[in-house]
């Protein structure tokens, strides 16, 4: 197996050396909500989830071609070298929907010419084969991903933070996504209670004989008006710091394939809602700061995988 150029196979880089430029996620809001919200699978929620609190900018009045010209007017103030754009349907479930209203919202989306592709984040039990069906065809002109929420790969941690779906259920939505080459992303949280080290590093290990694309991960937030919120308030349970944080991760990353593009590392929460951990470095710091920890170890994503090329 080789080393990448850098030490992880980061997202930002990885679509520069796709698209020999800049591309930029903008994110909008389709009033979607979720089976384990409304009753048909259950209607809690994921224990940890505050969905509300991650989306307080994105005007929901808005239709979404008039949020999509408005979020890329201000990204292109920001972001001064990017032109072309992954519409991030984010919030919720955003495949739970019938197919024409699903066509409707994504189509608008389309329809800005600066937008290349969708980034779509859905439950694996929120699929079906007409709406796979549908997201094949427009990867033949876009750039298409579907984000699954796994979260855990352990059932009894699934059951108890609600989540309302098994591994096993994952599973069969990433084959099923795979078969309409459809490109996939996963996206798990690293630090939910009764879990450990081992259990992580194993993950790693699973994940890399999947055919996903793309994988996000993040430590555990915990956040105001949420279940786990309370339970913390009432008797606070210890929590990762930042520096076992990194270090799982070192040893994750190196157990990963390094073909899987890290879309994400480190979660961000917003400070009004967030309760705890409050880590004090920002998000490019702590990249920063693991990759120079694995270039000073030499190691890499895949070191230790045995499928890595
Ligand atoms: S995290 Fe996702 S699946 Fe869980 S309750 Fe929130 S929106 Fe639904």
């Amino acid at each position: 197996m080789s080393q990448l150029y850098r030490p992880i196979n980061f997202y930002a880089e990885y679509m520069k050396r796709t698209y020999g430029q800049r591309i930029q996620k903008v994110s909008v809001e389709a009033g979607f909500t979720c089976p384990n919200r409304d009753g048909k699978v259950a209607t809690g929620g994921c224990v940890y989830c505050n969905n509300e609190s991650f989306s307080p900018l994105l005007n929901r009045q808005l239709s979404i071609a008039d949020q999509i010209a408005n979020n890329i007017i201000s990204m292109k103030r920001r972001y001064k070298k990017a032109k072309q754009y992954i519409a991030y349907f984010q919030s919720y479930s955003n495949t739970y929907g019938a197919l024409e209203h699903l066509k409707d919202l994504y189509s608008q989306a389309l329809s800005h010419p600066d937008v290349i592709g969708l980034a779509i984040g859905t439950r694996p039990d929120c699929i079906n084969d007409e709406i796979l069906n549908y997201l094949s065809e427009l990867s033949q002109e876009y750039d298409i991903t579907i984000e699954y929420g796994l979260e855990s790969k352990n059932d009894t941690t699934l059951k108890n933070i609600n989540r309302g779906h098994d591994y096993q259920c994952f599973l069969d939505a990433v084959a099923k996504t795979a078969k309409y080459k459809i490109k996939i992303c996963a996206h798990i949280i690293v630090g939910l209670p009764g879990e450990e080290r081992a259990e992580w590093i194993d993950t790693a290990k699973e994940l890399s004989k999947l055919p996903i694309d793309f994988l996000k991960i993040h430590q555990l937030h915990i956040v105001k008006d949420t279940v786990l919120g309370t339970q913390y308030q009432k008797a606070p349970f210890p929590l990762l710091s930042e520096n076992e944080y990194i270090d799982i991760m070192v040893e994750f990353l190196e157990h990963l394939d390094n073909r899987i593009v890290i879309q994400r590392i480190f979660g961000e929460a917003p400070s009004e809602v967030l309760l705890s951990p409050s880590w004090d470095k920002s998000i490019s710091q702590l990249r920063i700061q693991i990759e120079s920890i694995m270039d000073n170890k030499g190691t890499y994503q895949g070191r230790l995988c045995t499928l890595s090329k």
